[in-house]
């Protein structure tokens, strides 16, 4: 009897040093897979969190589109934009040269231009009551990239009605526009708010960040802080590892949960004896 405490005891001991073993490399393993995860979907327009209406909502997948490394790129608003969109895609624009390790700068213009096309390494932004009239697919409004190769941004105009939810403005200008990213899928990352670039079936303007967040800037860090630059391909993203080629089968999802559950069946087994 007596002796059956301090086996117990030996096994509690053994289950705490057994998680915190199993809890640490899981943890960081899954966060790696989610960066890997959030890259592919913002930078390539695929892999498991890439929108699950199959809408990404990138010119090109499988090349990363973005400006070239070192440009100033300038934000041209018309002035018949609002002033808490100005504002908004203002604080934005400061959170550039860090997401994207200082290789890309943005400073903010105003025009009285109604209608601005931009010139080489401009975003342009305008209400425009009729966005399709301009180009645009939907009534909602778009950006139009130029691209001076494939990925490789040259310019961006984005034309949307007055009235949205101020994030669509900043997800337009700032999330299409200049860092070239795709559609994330909002309801895969825990929640629209999770990113900038949320889309995917259910999810409106209006419950997207209104900035880049965490997991937009672990991302694109990742992605500007390899040696590749924009119109890099999907190969090359695979060959540096910032994906996972072998993550679209969902193996690497998978991986962290199970060993957990042997984990735990172990010390089950432990505590049982
Ligand atoms: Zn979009």
């Amino acid at each position: 009897m007596r002796s059956s405490r301090p086996s117990a005891a030996v096994a509690l001991a053994f289950l705490a040093a057994a998680l915190v073993l199993a809890k640490s490399p899981a943890a960081s393993a899954q966060q790696t897979a989610r960066t890997a995860d959030a890259v592919e979907a913002l930078f390539m327009g695929s892999g498991r969190l890439t929108p699950s209406d199959g809408f990404p909502a990138c010119s090109f997948r499988n090349h990363w589109s973005g400006f070239p490394r070192g440009t100033a790129v300038t934000v041209r608003v018309s002035t018949t934009v609002s002033g808490n969109v100005r504002a908004a895609v203002q604080q934005a624009l400061r959170q550039v040269p860090q997401a994207t390790n200082g290789a890309i700068r943005a400073a903010f213009e105003l025009t009285d231009d109604p209608n601005p096309m931009p010139n080489r390494n401009e975003v342009t932004l305008t209400f425009h009551p009729d966005p399709k009239s301009q180009g645009c697919p939907y009534k909602r409004g778009c950006t139009m990239h130029k691209f001076a190769k494939p990925g490789v941004i040259r310019s961006s105009r984005v034309v949307q009605p007055a009235g949205m939810p101020v994030n669509a403005y900043v997800h337009d200008v700032v999330g299409h526009g200049i860092m070239g990213m795709c559609h994330i899928d909002g309801n895969l990352i825990g929640g629209a708010g999770k990113s900038l670039m949320s889309g995917g079936p259910g999810v409106f303007s209006g419950q997207i960040a209104i900035r880049l967040t965490a997991l937009d800037m672990a991302a694109s860090r990742e992605v500007y802080g390899s040696p590749l630059s924009p119109g890099a391909s999907r190969r090359d993203f695979v060959r540096l590892r910032l994906i996972d080629a072998s993550a679209a089968d969902g193996n690497r999802a998978e991986t962290a949960p199970r060993e957990r559950e042997g984990v735990m069946r172990w010390l089950r087994r432990l505590l049982d004896d």
